[in-house]
């Protein structure tokens, strides 16, 4: 008999977690403005928000919590996350900084100027609200694959390289500070980059003389799918994929909350010295001196753990199957998903789900209500109120994919509960023709709306 998949870890402390009735979230969404963001996360049963920092650190991970350094320069546990860095991404210098907005907000200071065109796959939020916010453009060039959500393809991060080298060739250089490679594609579903595609960018880049930047996040689940899904790349391990793929950029910015498997933190590395020192300054003046910038010691410490343990295949392989085991209860309903299954989420297809909605009344925030209605699972909408306005004309940006993101913390849940979360959205798709209005805005931010924004019913 082949033996079923087990998690690679057994649990030591446990979190009680609260059930609540259908009227107690009928009326807690309702004076949460219908945003999921404005819940406690005590009116919360499994709360699939985001993977951001609501991992479960390992035995590990807090003993070295106790041997932080906190000295304001050159803590030992700097030493301790400089040198995890350098081990696992190849790269020479780091900064260390609180999260990954942060980094962005210290690298791009140093990078980018008003009129700056930055090609990339999907940029992320925060990525695209800190190059907006300097008056400059993310143009996405993301293969057209990824916007048919049931179209099952390897690589649906890919970068397609005729939208790349037509940005490349239509504008001056100068204007074009990076390409950002977000790895694994957040906005695109959680969907991976091949080893083929960084690299063939990376060359493209090098003729135009553009650098390559990473966006790092999930850079561990990108190499997993490498080594599971492209040719040549089976029998190598996680740590030697993630040193190929970083050996084609310039650099990266990373959220350590994913992948790195902590509550909070960030850092930037890099490849240039030169580079290295116009950012430190910027680092200094943002985040804090150069040996901590916005982490303490001993947050450094569980964060070089993290990295570790992050790359491991056994710590991969477990979150991945776990992800893709809720996305197999789901698509056996025949509820209309993101194909194939994200690393660290399943994203539904809300325009598929609910057909019914005028794109003006928000379907995956809509379908985000039910569920949490339903069950008290809180998932989080990756579409029209995320994407925003356009800076420029201020009109309503509808995006190709209307999806609720259902994410899942690294370590955190059973499949059990997955199995709660698959019956709660099957009950939800087995009563979407008796949801016939969506929501719309009475208050909403000039930017980055989705955090803050206020609805009522259509
Ligand atoms: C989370 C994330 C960020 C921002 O990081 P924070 O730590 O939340 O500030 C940037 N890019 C990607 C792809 C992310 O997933």
């Amino acid at each position: 008999m082949e033996l079923p998949f087990a998690e690679s870890y057994k649990i030591k402390m446990v979190e009680p977690v609260r059930k609540s009735t259908r009227a107690e979230r009928e009326q807690w969404i309702k004076d949460a403005k219908y945003n999921l963001f404005n819940l406690k996360s005590n009116q919360v049963f499994v709360d699939l928000l985001t993977d951001s920092g609501t991992g479960a650190m390992s035995d590990r991970q807090w003993s070295e919590m106790m041997l932080g350094d906190e000295s304001y320069a050159g803590a030992s546990s700097y030493y301790k996350l400089k040198e995890a860095i350098n081990t696992i991404t190849g790269f020479p210098y780091f900064l260390p900084t609180h999260q990954g907005r942060a980094a962005e907000n210290v690298l791009f200071s140093a990078l980018i100027k008003p009129g700056d065109l930055i090609p990339g796959n999907a940029h992320f939020d925060t990525t695209k609200g800190h190059i907006e916010f300097r008056k400059a453009s993310a143009v996405d060039c993301t293969i057209d694959e990824a916007s048919i959500t049931t179209l099952d393809h390897p690589f649906k991060g890919n970068i397609d390289l005729k939208k790349l080298e037509k940005v490349l060739v239509g504008n001056p250089v100068e204007h074009i500070p990076m390409i950002i490679i977000t790895v694994t594609c957040n906005t695109s579903g959680g969907q991976p980059v091949s080893m083929a595609n960084i690299k063939a960018v990376s060359d493209m880049a090098r003729n135009y003389g553009v650098k390559v930047i990473f966006d790092a996040a999930r850079f561990a689940e990108n190499a997993y799918f490498i080594q599971q899904r492209e040719a040549g790349y089976e029998r190598k391990s996680i740590r030697e994929i993630v040193l190929e793929m970083f050996s084609y950029g310039d650099g990266m910015t990373m959220s350590s909350k994913k992948d790195a498997i902590v509550n909070m933190g960030g850092f930037i590395a890099l490849r240039d010295q030169e580079l290295f020192r116009e950012a430190s300054t910027f680092n200094i003046m943002f985040e804090g001196f150069i040996t901590y910038g916005g982490m303490s010691g001993r947050d450094m410490n569980a964060l070089a753990q993290g990295l570790y343990e992050g790359t491991e295949f056994d710590t991969l392989d477990t979150r991945i199957k776990q992800v893709a085991y809720l996305g197999k209860l789901l698509h056996e309903a025949d509820i209309p998903l993101q194909l194939p299954y994200g690393g660290h989420a399943i994203f539904v297809d809300a325009k598929r789900f609910l057909p019914q909605l005028p794109k003006e009344q928000f379907a995956a925030q809509t379908l985000a209500v039910e569920l949490y209605i339903e069950a008290g699972v809180r998932a989080v909408e990756i579409g029209t109120l995320l994407a925003d306005r356009d800076p420029v004309t201020r009109e309503n940006r509808y995006p190709e994919l209307e999806l609720l993101r259902l994410a899942i913390p690294r370590r955190t849940y059973t499949n059990n509960h997955m199995a709660y979360v698959a019956a709660a959205l099957i009950n939800v798709w087995k009563r979407r023709e008796k949801i016939t209005s969506g929501y719309k805005i009475i208050y909403e931010a000039p930017i980055m709306r989705h955090f803050t924004v206020e609805l009522e019913k259509a």
